[in-house]
């Protein structure tokens, strides 16, 4: 069968994360930043290191048969490609500033106003949405430097802690979108054995990422709340222990309400709770 083609950033903020996923999903590979591409050893696939701007664009193409990068990206290139996956890591948001010293504080104080962004075909259409005319300042990098040279107003740039918008005197005012990793796929590809087969791994690795196994011991005659708490993947696992009057029960619980859970466990009688991650869940 004919390799797929997978491209990831080579080195940036998604590099570690792409490699690390690919890898929870059992390929086996050299991560040779060094070369653009690599066989994995062990599965019908070629991974492509390319900078994360031409990525949606070698996908589009189908130079690269996939492709891990964020939307953010895929969006501003506007690239014709599937969206396969979100992959829950990369995540941050593309945000309006201005200094703080700034008479803006509403979208509408825009008008008229100039905004420095690397993203102008995303915030054009954002502008467009809220009918603010502006002008827009496309510049490469350092974004957040624009207002204190006095080329914008404001600007638009992605934050995902507010450090760098800080320490440059900018606070932000409005939300433009947010942005996460996500597996992309050439046009034509969903049928492709190689694809499905990556798909399953992939969805069982996010899943138990979001999951994580628990084992509790509680007395038996507490164990009708505690059951009635869980909805793990199946029905909990009772197991007895050398005391008789006590079992420990064993579960998955998702990481979204997992304090709230535990917290009810303990007060329905739950002792000596074990928390352990979770590698694959296999449905
Ligand atoms: P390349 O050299 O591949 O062009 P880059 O410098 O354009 O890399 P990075 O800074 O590595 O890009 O960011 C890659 C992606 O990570 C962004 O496009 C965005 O989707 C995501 N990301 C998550 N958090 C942040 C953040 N705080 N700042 C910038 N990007 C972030
Ligand atoms: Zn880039």
């Amino acid at each position: 069968m004919k390799n797929l083609k997978i491209a990831i950033q080579k080195s940036g903020r998604l590099n570690e994360k792409s490699v690390q996923l690919l890898k929870n999903c059992g390929l086996s590979f050299e991560n040779y930043k060094s070369s653009l591409i690599t066989k994995v050893n062990n599965f019908n696939l070629e991974i492509l290191f390319l900078r994360d701007d031409d990525i949606p664009g070698y996908v589009a193409q189908g130079i690269a048969d996939l492709g891990i990068v964020g939307e953010n990206v895929i969006d501003e290139s506007r690239a014709k490609v599937s969206y396969l996956q979100r992959l829950g890591f990369g995540r941050c948001m593309l945000k309006l500033a201005v200094p703080t010293s700034s008479e803006i504080t509403e979208l509408k104080d825009l008008e008229g106003k100039s905004i420095a962004t690397s993203y102008p075909v995303i915030l054009q259409e954002f502008l467009d949405e809220y009918k603010i005319n502006a002008s827009i300042q496309e510049i490469s990098g350092s974004v957040e430097i624009a207002p204190g040279l006095g080329l914008s107003d404001a600007i638009c740039d992605i934050v995902s802690t507010g450090t760098t918008l800080k320490n440059n005197g900018l606070k932000p005012f409005a939300d433009v979108r947010s942005s996460e990793a996500i597996l992309i796929g050439r046009d034509g590809l969903t049928e492709n054995p190689i694809l499905c087969e990556l798909m399953q791994r992939l969805q069982s690795v996010l899943l138990a990422k979001e999951t994580k196994y628990v084992v509790l011991n509680v007395e038996r005659t507490n164990l009708p709340q505690i059951t009635e708490l869980l909805h793990g993947v199946k029905s909990p696992t009772v197991v007895p222990l050398a005391d008789e009057g006590w079992v420990a029960v064993h579960t998955v619980i998702t990481e979204d309400d997992f304090w709230d859970k535990i917290n009810k466990l303990k007060a329905a009688g739950a002792q000596g709770i074990v928390v352990m991650p979770i590698e694959k869940i296999i449905l």
